[in-house]
């Protein structure tokens, strides 16, 4: 086991609801990409959140779909969530992990215990979008119908309105700068595909639709930390994923290498 720490890339910017997202109470199986409702309500303020796991779940489970597909990267964990079995990729040992494609960005629990190499933060309300959901949520019913005995089974459905804005932050720890550029891009790219999947469940009635929108792509190398250098700005104004992956190629790892 050997890990050090380059430096640190972050993120930020905005995630907006393109249609309604469903609001739902627990965070049970976030990390894993398989719930209901990728936003839930703040336990104090009331203010609805995506938690960071909810998106990094999501981001992993494509990501994971991406590799099985292409790679044969094998769904080797199960793990019952609310009596469901959800299948998902974990990497078995540390070595392993920190050459494996997924495992190395998201981290693997369990035995091998690799620590992610992202942190999402949650994304709140951008203030703007505090006002415009302050007359409140959009509530409304839905019928689920029974498959076997057709009842009909009312319930309701929470959601955020589309339109609504969270500020998201994700930070990277870079403790390999040759695999740096590979990780951005593979993460970049997850955030792509989510744009036309959708975060959370339902996605077929139409609910999660998201989309990402960078203000701030920022690397810095520990010189920023212990010897006054400046960040290094890799975007200078805001743009979608496209303009992000186009920022880092070819040029993000000379970055770390050379501090
Ligand atoms: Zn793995």
């Amino acid at each position: 086991m050997d890990r050090k720490l380059y430096g640190k890339v972050i993120l930020k910017g905005i995630i907006r609801a393109e249609t309604g997202l469903h609001i739902g109470a627990s965070k049970e199986s976030l990390e894993i990409g398989g719930l209901d409702a990728p936003v839930i309500k703040h336990p104090v303020s009331g203010e609805p959140y995506i938690p960071g796991s909810s998106l990094k779940g999501k981001l992993r489970s494509l990501f994971e779909m991406k590799l099985h597909t292409d790679e044969g990267l094998e769904f080797n964990h199960k793990i019952s969530v609310g009596g469901n079995i959800i299948r998902m990729h974990v990497c078995d040992s540390y070595e392993k992990a920190q050459n494996c494609k997924v495992c190395r960005i998201f981290g693997s629990s369990g035995d091998t215990n690799f620590p992610a190499r992202i942190k999402v933060r949650d994304a709140e309300l951008t203030d703007a979008s505090r006002k415009f959901i302050e007359d409140g949520l959009d509530i409304k019913f839905e019928n689920s119908l029974d498959r076997i005995t057709a009842a009909s089974n009312p319930r309701q459905i929470e959601r955020v309105p589309a339109g609504t804005e969270f500020d998201f932050e994700i930070i990277y720890n870079v403790d390999d700068p040759d695999q740096l550029e590979e990780d951005l891009i593979n993460l970049l790219s997850a955030m792509e595909l989510l744009e036309d999947d959708a975060l959370g469940g339902h996605g077929s009635r139409g609910y999660g639709r998201v989309k990402f929108q960078f203000s701030e792509v920022v690397a810095k190398p520990m010189d920023v930390y212990f010897e006054d250098a400046e960040p290094q700005k890799l975007i200078e104004k805001s743009g979608e994923i496209k303009a992000v992956k186009e920022a880092v190629k070819g040029k993000i790892g000379q970055i770390f290498r050379a501090s």
